[in-house]
């Protein structure tokens, strides 16, 4: 049994998929039979070649053309006798190793783009290195299969996955994941959840004892990956899902009820998105409004920045789904460990405490305007609300909001339609702002508490290191002080506050929230009817007395262990 981080419930049973860890390192050989070197280059740009008419096929299908044109156009580039000239012509006449002659070749071409004062010509740089690497692991032979084109059911094991990787995922064929890094609140978590897959995280250097084909329990559930498991094992881990699936079953129950306490205190559970197919999903599970729409998933699809029309037929789409509840998208919060390949961002030494959602958009205000236009456009056709993450002072809110002022300023000038009064909120996730929010409160129509890095900055913990997982506490007193501090000081301007951080669909926690005066859970969809389950058998006063104990107890353990005790 192999111990990791519990990231996405549930079990899966399945054979396991490892995907090697990419190495793009090569070392300078010097070779004697250069023209077998040059023949086993040539038959690698061939299966290059092959393996790319395959994936356009595959994109073409899933992902649309133009997704597919980023393939072709490194297709395009393995035809070029140019670009495979070079490469060839200095295995021959340096008497090198392919690898050595790809790469450096590669890179030459790929700093000549990178220097040329044309943001499409650099682009085209990272074509060149992807191009590059995908030949280099075919003369390695280290090729992973790429992640829309797994045919059998089976359990991915991998370093890592990136966000782009797991939007890649069919359910039906990946029953679940686990990987060496990562935690509950890597992207990789958040999206194993909104699909509904069970994930292991942060299981460390002890996830390469997996080898392919094993047959691997995946338990998400406590966190543990079970390897060639015997009869017994296997039996129970069966039954579990079936009453895994009785227990889902069950609360079907909560689908069109209210989020209401016994002694009736009305809250709104609400679902978190990345894309328009998340909010059909959230409608079908019963969420009463989207509490999180992360629209940096939608600009992560593709390979450029998603225009203003573009932005506006998602959200507006997103919008009428939802047909007039509650609908809060935040704007674009790329940095720490999400990136956008078709926009890199200088290496930074600490990426979640660097160049990171409201500070990138206030730098780039071409960018930002883009999506408030498309964002007010959209405005019209239902209940939007527009919230700003990592504000950190009063100071960007201010600035956001100037942005969004100029933006309504020249659509009134084009005369085009929006809604002058959509509600303008932000993210309370960095521990300045929680600490201010009685001056923020004043400036905004909500709060949205977003737990993941509230625990992050709070604590001082890497939310993607498994080194210091144990840190990563949902229970931690500082960080429950700070929730009750800003739900008091927007209840005291009259505001409402949601929770849009993982926190919100823990179950233990839930009574405590909701007797702080918590008004929305925004969570991932798989949670949302389990939640609404739990408020609806819980009595908001009881819930209000725990508050003040609770407060008081130093450590996690005696706050976690208060409210177990506490509440029935
Ligand atoms: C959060 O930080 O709690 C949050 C919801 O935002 P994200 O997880 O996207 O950083
Ligand atoms: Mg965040």
């Amino acid at each position: 049994m192999i111990k990791g981080i519990s990231a996405s419930s549930g079990i899966a049973i399945a054979k396991a998929l490892v995907l090697k860890e990419e190495d793009n390192e090569v070392i300078k050989k010097d070779v004697t039979q250069y023209e077998a070197e040059n023949e086993r280059f040539k038959e690698a740009v061939e299966k290059g070649k092959k393996q790319l008419k395959s994936t356009i096929n595959s994109t073409m299908e899933k992902l649309g053309e133009e997704k597919a044109k980023i393939f072709e156009a490194h297709l395009f580039m393995l035809d070029d006798p140019e670009f495979v000239g070079a490469i060839s012509s200095k295995i021959l006449a340096e008497k090198v190793n392919a690898e050595y002659a790809l790469k450096t070749t590669s890179e030459e071409l790929a700093s000549m783009f990178e220097a040329l004062d044309n943001d499409y010509m650099r682009e085209r740089a990272a074509d060149i290195r992807d191009v590059s690497n995908r030949i280099t692991r075919i003369l390695k032979g280290e090729e992973n299969p790429s992640i829309g084109d797994i045919k059998e059911e089976c359990i991915i094991i991998a370093k890592d996955l990136t966000p782009s990787d797991t939007a890649q995922i069919d359910k039906k064929k990946v029953l679940g994941f686990a990987t060496e890094i990562g935690g509950v609140t890597s992207h990789s978590a958040i999206i194993a959840r909104s699909i509904g897959i069970p994930a292991v995280l942060g299981i460390g250097k002890e996830i390469n004892t997996i080898k392919e084909n094993d047959l691997l329990i995946l338990d998400g559930d406590n966190g543990i990956v079970i390897v060639n498991p015997d009869d017994e094992t296997l039996n129970n881990y069966k039954g579990k899902m079936l009453k895994d699936w009785e227990f889902k079953k069950n609360l079907i129950q909560y689908k069109e009820a209210e989020s209401i306490t016994l002694d009736n205190r009305k809250v709104e559970v609400a679902a978190n998105i990345g894309s328009v197919t998340d909010a059909l999903n959230a409608i079908n599970n019963g969420a009463e409004g989207i509490g999180l729409f992360r629209t940096e998933f939608l600009y992560m699809s593709k390979d450029e920045l998603p225009s203003e029309k573009e932005q506006f037929n998602a959200y507006k789409e997103v919008l009428e789904k939802l047909k007039g509840k509650p609908v809060i998208i935040r704007t674009l919060d790329i940095g720490g460990d999400k990136k956008l390949p078709y926009l890199p961002i200088e290496q930074e030494l600490n990426p979640f405490l660097g160049y990171r959602a409201i500070r990138l958009c206030l730098d780039r205000k071409d960018i930002f305007k883009t999506q408030l236009r498309a964002l007010l456009r959209a405005s019209v056709y239902g209940n939007l609300k527009i919230m700003f993450p990592m504000i950190s002072n009063l100071q960007e809110l201010r600035e956001a909001k100037a942005v969004l002022e100029e933006c309504k300023e020249e659509l009134r000038k084009e005369k085009i339609d929006f809604n002058d009064k959509v509600e303008v909120g932000i993210m309370i996730e960095i521990p300045s702002a929680a600490i201010i929010s009685d001056v923020l409160a004043k400036e905004v129509d909500f709060f949205s508490i977003g737990t993941n890095d509230l625990i992050q900055y709070t604590i001082a913990v890497d939310r993607m290191n498994e080194k210091v997982s144990y840190l990563y506490d949902f229970f931690n007193p500082a960080v429950l002080r700070l929730i009750n501090m800003v739900i008091d000081n927007a209840h005291k301007e009259g505001k409402y506050v949601g929770m849009c951080g993982e926190m919100a669909g823990k179950t233990e926690l839930i009574p405590l929230l909701l007797g702080m005066g918590l008004d929305e859970f925004s969570m991932s969809v798989s949670s949302v009817l389990k939640a609404r389950g739990t408020i609806r058998n819980l009595k908001y006063e009881d819930c209000r007395k725990l508050v003040p104990k609770a407060m008081k107890l130093g450590t996690s353990m005696e706050i976690k262990k208060f409210l177990k005790d506490s509440v029935k």
